[in-house]
């Protein structure tokens, strides 16, 4: 399996239009158009987590902010759509 060729740490999940990874991927090209300009997904993803208090805190695991997710998510099963 080949390298992402803009990190260099993880296995490329993507040929077309170059061998990248998922995230390398998502910072290049991923984008949404919203009210007149295309904004780069991640951006619009980390400002709804932050919107929601779910953006990970300064000193706070990987494990405790995924725990906190969860806790989340189960909390607002309503807001699912699809169940
Ligand atoms: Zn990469």
């Amino acid at each position: 399996m080949a390298s992402c060729q803009d990190c260099n740490a993880k296995v490329a999940t993507h040929a077309q239009p170059m061998i990248i990874c998922d995230r390398c991927w998502a910072s290049r090209f991923s984008t949404q158009f919203m009210e007149g300009e295309y904004i780069p997904f991640r951006d619009i993803h980390k400002a709804r987590l932050k919107g929601l208090n779910l953006w990970r805190k300064e000193g706070e695991s990987i494990g405790d902010w995924g725990d906190r997710c969860k806790a989340f998510s189960k909390q607002n099963q309503h807001r699912r759509l699809f169940k």
